[in-house]
């Protein structure tokens, strides 16, 4: 069964067709490209009209916000239509990096939210240090409806709980692999498997034996062989779950074999 790598910044790479080639060889079918302003996301939107198991979301990342505009917003939408978008994201609050002011982060992700629930489209969210107020805003703004995934999971169990009551999913990154995560290897555990997606959000978090360097598509099979053993159960199922999960979430294409 081929992997779907549901969260990678293609427009941040190099050589995007070869490393999409390099993918495809590791057994990564899909990948999921996704846009944090209106510039990226259009760049995403043309690689899933040119590259072959390419999908795109649009979005406004936290730490973007301060450019938001409804001229952004009416910009992103028809994006969205016009290159048949998968998610909306990647959205949020960033209250780590804090790059943008918050209380732009929050207009910025409600806007997207509300977009996401016009559009009929799941949500990509982004959470640094702001579990709490990304699942409020999430659930006041009935976002169940559409659902979505917290990409790069970083809380802890009973987050991961939360997350999964409100109808979303975990994405689970190359941060798996690394020595320090026993808690995320635990936590994986008590998530069903219906809930658990693959990513790379490459060129960032490279996963063990890539770490420090650039992150590419193809890595995604590191953090899918690292979520099998942390499950005990085989790379054939958590490919199998992971593959469906993904397909069921975006409304992807069933793929060849
Ligand atoms: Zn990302």
């Amino acid at each position: 069964m081929k992997l779907i790598n549901t969260h990678a910044h293609l427009d941040l790479l190099n050589d995007p067709a070869a490393a999409l080639d390099r993918a495809q060889k590791a057994g990564v079918g899909q990948v999921v490209t996704v846009g944090i302003d209106l510039d990226s996301s259009r760049r995403a939107a043309d690689f899933s009209r040119e590259l072959p198991g390419v999908f795109c979301t649009v979005g406004l990342h936290p730490h973007e916000a301060a450019k938001a505009s409804p001229k952004l917003w009416g910009e992103l939408k028809r994006l969205a239509l016009t290159a048949s978008a998968v998610a909306v994201g990647e959205c949020g609050l960033d209250f780590y990096r804090d790059l943008s002011p918050r209380h732009l982060q929050r207009e910025a992700f409600a806007a997207q939210i509300g977009l996401a629930l016009d559009l009929g489209l799941p949500l990509v969210v982004h959470d640094r240090d702001a579990h709490a107020e990304v699942l409020n805003t999430l659930a006041k703004s009935g976002a169940e409806r559409v659902g979505g995934v917290v990409h790069c999971f970083s809380g802890d169990a009973s987050l991961a709980a939360e997350v999964v009551s409100l109808g979303f999913s975990l994405g689970i990154t190359g941060v798996i692999t690394y020595k320090k995560s026993d808690e995320l290897r635990s936590l994986v555990k008590t998530v069903p498997l219906t809930k658990l997606l693959i990513e790379t959000d490459c060129p960032y978090l490279s996963p063990e034996p890539y770490r420090g360097k650039p992150n590419e598509p193809a890595y995604v099979s590191y953090t899918h062989q690292a979520l099998a053993k942390a499950l005990g159960i085989t790379p054939e199922e958590v490919a199998s779950v992971t593959t469906d999960n993904a397909r069921r979430l975006f409304s992807l294409p069933h793929m060849e074999d």
